[in-house]
């Protein structure tokens, strides 16, 4: 079997590198179908199909049988922002949870404002406790709710079936951003979350494309992420990036189907328990359901920019939290929700593995952690 030259990258959920098929995509687009899809030559008809035809297989992918539901976006962030913007523009009280994405987060606080709440999530588990939910609902009557398939931070897995019941039940429209959750785990029941958002870049597709699905009868008068175009239905004007989205849908469709996440999960199980052991770090979200990528532990000690530098001294890149809030000095929200002290927050490490990840590439990691431990 071929090396994986990403044997020591554990920082998937900040990004993944280019997949050979989403490359093969986007120099195959860029050179044939380079044409603006709007106009009405043939070769502009071309790429007019194949954008329609990636807007299918999403749809698909997603359990959606209305393409036109279906918007390109230039990534996860715009589709976020669109969806609460939407949220805010027609007054709807919104409810998001502790542990959002800064750019759901950030964008519900100041835009929405007063007319917002936040969602506790349990400090041991990381997610949205569905028991506390429904009282929540039911005593805070908000009229859109925001909960994320999986955190970037913790992996930590939402109930996001039971949530888009829960809000569908009250009809309280639900947006769930699925940027950590496509090309990790099975996808096609989002459909039934109504507003749902990713990101290319976090499976193997280019950075700065994303999509956004919409629930059932929205028309574009009531939601228009641009202005001055009627291209995506009417949805978002600007001439579309063909070449990143046929490089996004080749990234999707070139995932194994049979990848076996139970297996991968064990691997990365195995990582915790030597680090555990042997290094004296305390797992934090062990036993809860969360990502099989993802593993996000306290290091015994020293700051954890000290054990990030060493690492990546030795070849081995790995977060000590989310990119967005990494280097900003202030401790990340999804931290903060999970009641971890000041102390023990500046010693957090998060590693996240691909789908190549191996078990030796994840023993590589916790032997270069053991070295580090040592020196430091
Ligand atoms: N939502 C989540 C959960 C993410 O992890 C990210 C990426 O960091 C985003 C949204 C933003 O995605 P993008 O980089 O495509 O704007």
């Amino acid at each position: 079997m071929a090396e994986n030259p990403y044997a020591k990258y554990f920082d998937y959920n900040a990004t993944t590198p280019l997949s050979a098929a989403a490359r093969k995509a986007w120099l195959e687009a860029s050179d044939q179908h380079w044409h603006n899809p709007s106009s009405l030559y043939r070769e502009a008809g071309m790429a007019r199909l194949k954008l329609e035809d990636c807007r299918e297989e999403l749809a698909d992918f997603l359990g959606c049988d209305e393409p036109e539901r279906i918007v390109f976006t230039g990534g996860a962030t715009e589709a976020n922002n669109a969806v609460i913007r939407y949220f805010s523009r027609k007054e709807k009280k919104l409810a998001f949870s502790a542990v959002e994405h800064p750019c759901v987060m950030e964008t519900a606080e100041k835009v929405c404002g007063k007319n917002s709440r936040i969602i506790p999530v349990n400090s041991l588990t990381g997610a949205v406790d569905l028991e506390s939910l429904a009282e929540f609902l039911d005593s805070e009557n908000p009229g859109a709710v925001s909960v994320m398939a999986a955190n970037n931070e913790t992996g930590a897995i939402q109930a996001w079936k039971e949530i888009a019941e829960m809000c569908a039940e009250r009809g309280i429209d639900y947006h769930c951003d699925a940027a950590q959750w496509i090309g990790k785990m099975p996808a096609n029941a989002l459909e039934t979350c109504g507003f749902v958002t990713g990101s290319a870049h976090k499976f193997g597709g280019p950075k700065g494309v994303g999509f956004l699905m919409l629930p059932e009868g929205l028309d574009s008068g009531e939601f228009e992420i641009f202005v001055g175009g009627p291209q995506e239905n009417g949805f978002r004007a600007g001439t579309e990036d063909l070449a990143g989205v046929m490089a996004m849908m080749a990234a999707l469709s070139g995932l194994d189907e049979n990848f076996d996440s139970g297996q991968k999960g064990r691997d990365r199980d195995a990582f915790e328990r030597e680090v555990e052991e042997k290094v004296g770090c305390e797992l934090l979200l062990r036993d809860s359901p969360r990502l099989w990528n993802t593993s996000m532990f306290v290091l015994p000690h020293s700051k954890n920019l000290k054990w990030l530098t060493r690492l990546s001294q030795r070849g081995f890149s790995v977060s000590t939290g989310s990119a967005c809030s990494a280097g900003k000095g202030n401790p990340s929200r999804v931290m903060q929700a999970m009641e971890l002290d000041f102390d023990r927050m500046g010693r957090v490490l998060r590693v996240s593995g691909g789908r190549d990840t191996s078990e030796d590439d994840w023993m590589a990691l916790a032997d270069a952690i053991r070295e580090v431990g040592a020196e430091l």
